[in-house]
């Protein structure tokens, strides 16, 4: 791709954004810092830059930027937050989250997923960002509280074990219903007397799955 057409395919994209409802001016920057070439497959580099989700390895699936975009602004992640990523994939998403925040900790469960994506993060020079093989359904409790969570996979419900390792005026946002239907985004906010729910639009992602896959290995 030449520079030009480059440039021209993040302005298109800049401005499918903006027609998705989001204005964040720090989500915008970050969101245009971020080359989400470098988080796509060789087969598919040439579509980086459309406003869609592509196929990764194990499966799964980059999520689209204009979903990236308004996830990441409904969390409202300031330069203090410590933020926790379930479904880390590819690691665009944890790359834009890791502009915004103090330090992000990304759990995902396909062992070769996580070695790309920190590779990927490191050739980027993004160094506030702990990544790790795991089951994000139980969240990282040495690490918490988070001041923020973003899951990127659907769950029939707000996993509870992510709830409780949310820091008090902490925000999580979350796609849940069935992963063969359509899916609702929801933004919990956590207050001294309970939970908050927003219902923000309806999403489609794959869903969130408890336990480790086989091919992981030892
Ligand atoms: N934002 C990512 C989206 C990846 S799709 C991107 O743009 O690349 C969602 C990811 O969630 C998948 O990679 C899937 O493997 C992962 N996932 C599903 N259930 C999980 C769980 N219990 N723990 C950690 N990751 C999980």
């Amino acid at each position: 791709m030449t520079p030009d057409h480059r440039s021209e395919s993040l302005m298109r994209l800049m401005l499918s954004l903006r027609q998705a409802g989001v204005t964040d001016k720090r989500v915008l920057t970050a969101m245009e810092s971020v080359p989400r070439d470098v988080f796509v497959d060789r087969a598919f580099k040439d579509r980086s830059w459309e406003d869609r989700p592509l196929p990764i390895a194990c499966g799964q699936t980059i999520s689209q930027p204009s979903i990236v975009a308004v996830m990441t602004e409904a969390l409202n992640v300031t330069p203090r937050c410590k933020v926790l990523e379930i479904g880390a994939g590819s690691g665009y998403q944890t790359a834009i989250l890791a502009r915004l925040a103090r330090r992000v900790y990304a759990i995902e469960r396909h062992r070769p997923l996580v070695r790309l994506a920190r590779e990927r993060l490191e050739g980027l020079g993004i160094h506030n960002v702990t990544i790790r093989t795991g089951d994000g359904t139980r969240g990282w409790p040495e690490q918490a509280p988070f001041d923020r969570i973003l899951v990127a996979a659907a769950a029939d419900d707000a996993p509870r074990m992510l709830l409780d390792q949310l820091r008090p005026g902490g925000i999580m946002v979350v796609p849940v219903g069935q992963s063969d239907e359509v899916q609702q985004l929801i933004k919990i906010e956590k207050t001294e007397d309970g939970l908050d729910y927003t219902v923000l639009s309806d999403v489609l992602f794959v869903p969130l799955i408890e336990g480790m896959p086989e091919e992981n290995g030892p």
